[in-house]
């Protein structure tokens, strides 16, 4: 444990107390069966189950493990942000606690990343074992981020990957404190390679993210990588106007050739609501972003580590260091 392992597992748990100990019993035998020595990061994002204690006692077991507790529940892009900002390995692997994510990939990662790739990432081949809902919005947020953004993000890839110290690095100029990881990863770029697996159920536990989380996810996506639903405005402001001097135009000329027409009520309204509604959404676009300026301009840090069992390990050591060396100081000695 305290050489410096050659992979770093990097695995986020919120609520997974059923789950881990099998998780960490299919994985070792993988990363077992490699040359490779490894260490197996578990963050406790914040989890109002007993899954802090059972992680300490899967460590009596594996010396592999590293227990780094998060202070609270702070998401799981900011959990994965802290295993990735302390593993020490030369390749990192994010990877899901709930074996939905196959740790025997890893093997695949490997050979790619021996062929020297800098990345390989994992494509989901079958969403058999998704709900048809979730299928058509991750499809919709696909096809409409890509269209929009600069960076694209390849369809079907999830975090699950293997991406080496360098690209770590890189991740880590990027300064924004709220990550959205899919999209970091992509920003980065270096080179890839793609292994196909696929995706099963979970093992135990159950999903935090469903509907409104999701939707949520989707929009710090988007806006997090795109400034488009801005600029879009512009056009259809464009739009509107162009429109709206036409109609007034239309309105003088019969005027002018047929007299005022004094009824014209239901027109007005109509108009005046439908471009009240359209300035409310365009108001609306403008707050996401300011607000995403706002919680950035405050600088505060991603995550807040409480607890870090590498580093009580060392400090241990240290303090050990400290005693003897007070002893060896003692006048009276
Ligand atoms: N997770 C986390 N913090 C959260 C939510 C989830 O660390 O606030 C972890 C969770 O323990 C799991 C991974 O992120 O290891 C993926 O979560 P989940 O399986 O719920 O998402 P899904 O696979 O349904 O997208
Ligand atoms: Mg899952």
């Amino acid at each position: 444990m305290t050489n410096t392992p050659t992979i770093s597992i990097v695995c986020p748990c919120y609520n997974e107390e059923q789950v881990v100990g099998l998780f960490m019993e299919r994985i070792s035998a993988v990363l077992d069966s490699t040359s490779y020595s490894y260490e197996i990061i578990l963050i406790n994002d914040g989890s109002k189950d007993n899954t802090l204690a059972t992680l300490k006692a899967l460590q009596s077991q594996y010396d592999t493990i590293r227990v780094v507790n998060l202070s609270r529940n702070f998401g799981k892009e900011a959990a994965l942000t802290a295993g990735l900002d302390l593993a020490r390995g030369e390749v990192m692997i994010p990877i899901d606690a709930d074996l939905q994510d196959p740790p025997e990939l890893i093997h695949d990662f490997l050979k790619e990343w021996e062929k020297g790739f800098d990345v390989v990432v994992a494509k989901r081949v079958d969403r058999s074992t998704d709900s048809w809902a979730k299928k058509l919005t991750a499809e919709l947020f696909y096809k409409f981020h890509n269209a929009v953004a600069q960076v694209e993000i390849p369809e079907n890839v999830g975090d699950f990957r293997l991406i080496n110290r360098r690209v770590v690095k890189a991740i880590q100029l990027l300064p924004e404190n709220q990550r959205f990881m899919k999209g970091i990863f992509s920003w980065v770029g270096f080179k890839t390679s793609v292994v196909e697996y696929k995706r099963e159920a979970r093992e135990a536990g159950e999903t935090s993210f469903n509907g409104w989380k999701l939707w949520n996810f989707a929009l710090d996506g988007i806006t997090s990588f795109s400034t488009a639903p801005l600029r879009v405005w512009l056009y259809i402001g464009s739009f509107i106007s162009a429109l709206a001097f036409t109609y007034g135009s239309f309105t003088i000329v019969k005027t002018l050739i047929y007299g005022i027409d004094a009824p014209g009520y239901a027109s007005l309204i109509t108009v005046m609501l439908f471009l009240g509604g359209v300035q409310l959404i365009g108001i609306g676009v403008m707050g996401e972003y300011i607000g995403r300026l706002y919680m950035e301009s405050k600088r505060r840090p991603t995550y807040i580590v409480e607890e870090d069992s590498y580093i009580q390990q060392s400090e241990n050591k240290h303090s050990g260091e400290i005693t003897n060396s007070g002893e060896n100081h003692d006048p009276s000695a």
